[in-house]
């Protein structure tokens, strides 16, 4: 009901003009009112905190939003201005984005919503109808990560691998296309990122036997523009390029057989000055390195960092921050670009925390290698050498028994985002400590579309609960060092935002989200959402108000696999909240004038607060289970005045034509169509 209401409203108000695009726009087109994102205003998003139009903000993914109405002296006073029931239970792992006071989000099974950022008002649902079976051939839950907004377009990537361009105003299908194999246990999680006319996209599967590869599509045509694969193939084959020639002496054995993996599932990163676009890449495929390539070798470019020209997607640098990775140590956790002093100058640099429990500063233009410290437990190597490579401790190899080692798979930092705050130069990462344990998987058979791992999964089976502890990690990234830490009993806690209010905010597996100070960590206010949050804030601003908004939903890989240690953990129902400071209370001039003022919509509004009110909701805001008005007025227009009038038999809603006139009936039913679209949209 509520969707073709909105539905109906979104005709209405396209009608009427909508939003007007950006003034710093020159090649969008003039026709463009919703989701008017284009090259220059991401270019240019640094400067303004209006909008939260790509995955990390910005293209640099920073997460740092410049807006400060809402600061570390006045959060205590922030409240939930709306909520938005998605209807889903499993986990909700996006990033909304936000342009010109709409937000567009996405669920579980990658089901977009396009919302009003003001009232939360659903605009528009695209489901694009996943077959549910593809839950069982998804590694890590049938979540996705979030859309991208750009020339009136919102672009999502879904879990059976299909790219899908919608309409940015209704979420009509412009164009769709399959970006994998579908023979293949190949699965997008990730979000879309776009840039220079394309949109950028990878997927996950490494664990089911596939090969890693970014592709470009045009973002008007949907045509491909390049794919770029991270692993070298069948070497009967024609080699693809010149960078795979030099991958393909770093494998033996048949890798190509079980797809070598290295799948980009996550993050990507732009920098338009140096024209160079950073994806990460995942483990290999399996995870034993002796079972992937018998005779050793670093197996390029497994969990590493790419840097490729976005004109045709050749690889320009790499570094590789596992090599001949044997633990599932993937790279494909967030890449921030930030101008950082090292050595007393300012220095373009790259920053990862990837799953192998290294901090790394890389020079972005170059690829050199500038520092890397553990950020969390780490025994799988004694430390990195002058050129960035670990040095892998002795005693780690668990082909003859059982090894205790940290990180784990799960990661000392998995996708949860992190954020960097060039206020405090700290980068806020939601980081964990859970206890791996290794051994050899004797019986291992590669099978083309199971789990391909190689090491017993069962001796999770025999750990106790305590192995698994989480924190909200502050790090200073030029000294390399721990600034503050928020202990959390679990791991698996959301993504993390930081403002210019000197303020971090973070959700938590056991239900809470929390307000940081960003300089000290100290708390400053929370809420409990009543399920666990693993999706990231983010804040915009609409005629000057600052809103923070999250996704609140459990679920993820480890809420799935994590056993007895994930237990403890909030389930409830998945909800997107947006936040704000209470609004100025009106006087009682204000009341006054506004309870007498002339006119058929304050005679309708009067005449509905006498006869319908009580029951239908003050200002026609229904919070009870009787129907909300607004969405009847919407729906039916003047014909609600007929229901007024008549009664609806058999439901408690009284015939009022005894009371009120006709005349008074319509002026009723024009109230609730204005208060439709005041607050629906
Ligand atoms: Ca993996």
């Amino acid at each position: 009901m509520r969707h073709i209401s909105s539905v109906i409203l979104v005709a209405l108000l396209s009608a009427c003009g909508g939003e007007q695009a950006s003034q710093e726009a020159p090649e969008a087109t003039a026709t463009i009112t919703h989701g008017a994102v284009n090259d220059a205003r991401l270019r240019n998003a640094a400067g303004s905190g209006e909008d939260w139009p790509t995955h990390g903000r910005t293209w640099s993914e920073q997460r740092y939003s410049p807006l400060a109405s809402i600061d570390a002296n006045n959060v205590a006073g922030l409240q939930r201005r709306w909520s938005f029931d998605t209807g889903t239970t499993r986990g909700l792992e996006a990033t909304p984005i936000v342009v010109d006071g709409t937000m567009y989000a996405t669920g579980t099974w990658s089901v977009v919503w396009a919302l009003d950022a003001r009232s939360g008002a659903l605009l528009w649902t695209f489901d694009p109808q996943v077959p549910r079976e593809l839950g069982a051939r998804a590694c890590c839950d049938v979540v996705n990560r979030g859309v991208a907004v750009y020339r009136g377009r919102v672009y999502v990537g879904t879990l059976d691998g299909r790219l899908v361009a919608l309409n940015a105003a209704d979420g009509s299908v412009v164009w769709e296309v399959q970006t994998t194999d579908p023979n293949k246990n190949q699965t997008i999680t990730g979000a879309p990122r776009v840039l220079e006319g394309m949109v950028i996209i990878g997927n996950g599967g490494a664990e089911f036997g596939v090969r890693g590869y970014v592709s470009a599509y045009d973002a008007d045509s949907g045509a491909l523009v390049w794919r770029t694969y991270t692993v070298p193939g069948d070497p009967s084959d024609p080699v693809e390029s010149e960078a795979l020639a030099v991958a393909a002496d770093t494998w033996s054995g048949e890798w190509w057989k079980g797809g070598g993996g290295g799948t980009v599932w996550d993050s990507m990163a732009y920098d338009p000055e140096l024209g160079l676009l950073y994806v990460g890449t995942g483990n290999g495929s399996p995870w034993v390195r002796e079972l992937r390539s018998p005779g050793g070798g670093d197996n390029l470019y497994l969990s590493s960092i790419l840097a490729l020209d976005p004109k045709d997607g050749r690889l320009v640098w790499h570094h590789q921050t596992t090599p001949g990775d044997t633990w599932d140590f993937t790279a494909t956790q967030q890449i921030i670009l930030a101008d950082l002093p090292i050595d007393g100058a300012p220095r373009k640099t790259l920053m990862q925390a990837p799953k192998n429990g290294f901090f790394y500063v890389l020079d972005r233009e170059t690829g050199e290698f500038l520092s890397g410290e553990p950020f969390v437990r780490v025994t799988w190597a004694d430390g990195l050498d002058a050129k960035g490579r670990p040095i892998e401790a002795p005693g780690q190899d668990f082909r003859d028994g059982l090894r205790f080692v940290q990180p784990t798979f799960f990661g000392g930092h998995n996708w949860q985002s992190m954020s960097f705050s060039p206020d405090t130069g700290l980068v806020y990462i939601p980081a964990q400590e859970i206890l791996g344990a290794y051994m050899l998987d004797g019986a291992f058979r590669r099978t083309a579309r199971d789990f391909n791992v190689g090491t017993e999964l069962n001796v999770f089976a025999a750990f106790p609960p305590e192995v698994a502890s989480g924190h909200l990690l502050a790090w200073d990234p030029v000294r390399q060092r721990e600034a503050w830490r928020v202990p959390h009993g679990l791991p698996w806690n959301g993504g993390v935002l930081s403002t210019a209010g000197n303020l971090v905010f973070q959700g938590t597996a056991d239900g809470r989200f929390v307000a940081y100070r960003a300089d000290d960590g100290r708390p400053l206010w929370l809420d409990h959402t009543e399920t666990g949050v693993i999706a990231a804030p983010i804040s915009y601003a609409i005629e000057g108000e600052q809103y923070v908004s999250v996704l609140a939903g459990w679920g993820g890989i480890f809420a799935l696999a994590g056993g007895t240690a994930a237990r403890g953990a909030a389930r409830g129902p998945g909800i997107l909240l947006t936040y704000a400071l209470p609004q100025a209370a009106p006087t009682p001039e204000q009341i006054q004038a506004f309870v007498t003022r002339p006119g058929p919509l304050a005679d309708g509004e009067r005449l509905y607060h006498r006869w319908c009110s009580r029951c239908h909701g003050a200002g026609a805001v229904s919070a009870s289970s009787l129907p909300d008005l607004r969405e009847a007025a919407a729906r039916m227009g003047d014909g609600v005045a007929a229901v007024a009038r008549d009664g609806v038999p058999g439901t408690g809603m009284p015939a009022m034509g005894g009371e009120i006139s006709e005349e008074q009936a319509l002026l009723i039913a024009r109230y609730l169509l204005s208060r439709a679209e005041e607050t629906l949209r």
